[in-house]
């Protein structure tokens, strides 16, 4: 059985029992407009995909805020500050981190959801995607009251809320080898990980109420990736529902 053939038959068994699988897709590091960038809101345009775009406030230029304004159902989410590492040598690297006073680190979000609101309006959604998808536990803690209602990581959530006021939905599916080759990861890979985590929720392995996210890195993409998106997104099933973001964070 080939791999989309994988995909259909687990989507078939979420349609026998009357579930409807909701996926949602996330884009990271968006800074400006670039061909890469126009490359992929053209495909939620043609493909109707929503997408959530996490955007790097300390970069963010008027020509973003411009091409942004003409998209439909594209939403913003904060991307930390300015996706520095604060990491020490040899650690895993992270920007919202411990190592730094916790003050420092709270000024950092401020500034950003400052930028992101005030450029954004309502397409910005109070939702913190953390570079290379680390955040401190203490630093969780504060979010809701600098306004952050939403965490969005990577790997099947613990629970739905870290913290009382923070629903966390992360992303399971990413088309990128990092550790490898840092291009497309393949679409047995891809296709492997939906399945798992969508069989997962359907079993009651995983919560079955956190959308599956896909996670894309538009600046890497190479023509395979693309090709794989475009077989996803033109992939259809009735039982599977491409969110939109504010569906997926349901609070607005
Ligand atoms: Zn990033």
């Amino acid at each position: 059985m080939s791999n989309w053939d994988n995909l259909r038959n687990e989507l078939d068994h979420w349609q026998e029992a009357g579930l409807l699988a909701g996926m949602w897709w996330r884009d990271d590091d968006a800074v400006e407009v670039t061909p890469a960038l126009d490359h992929i809101l053209a495909l939620e345009q043609c493909y109707h995909v929503p997408l959530a775009l996490a955007v790097v406030p300390a970069g963010v230029n008027a020509a973003l805020v411009a091409r942004l304004a003409e998209t439909l159902d594209t939403r913003v989410l904060q991307h930390g500050w300015n996706h520095e590492n604060h990491a020490p040598a040899g650690q895993k690297k992270q920007e919202l981190d411990d190592v730094r006073h916790l003050g420092d680190v709270v000024a950092d979000i401020r500034r950003g959801f400052d930028v992101l609101s005030g450029h954004f309006g309502n397409r910005f959604l109070p939702v913190m995607v953390p570079p290379w998808n680390r955040i401190a536990d203490d630093v969780v803690a504060t979010l809701p009251s600098l306004g952050i209602q939403g965490l969005s990581t990577f790997n099947t959530r613990k629970v739905a809320f870290p913290v009382p006021g923070l629903l966390q939905v992360n992303c399971h599916v990413d088309v990128i080898d990092w550790k490898g080759s840092r291009g497309f990861v393949g679409e047995d890979s891809c296709l492997a990980a939906l399945v798992a985590h969508l069989s997962a929720r359907r079993a009651g392995q995983a919560d079955r109420d956190e959308a599956t996210g896909l996670l894309t890195h538009h600046l890497v993409h190479d023509a395979p990736t693309n090709m794989f998106l475009d077989d996803l997104f033109s992939f259809e099933h009735p039982a599977l529902k491409w969110l939109t973001i504010p569906g997926v964070f349901p609070w607005q």
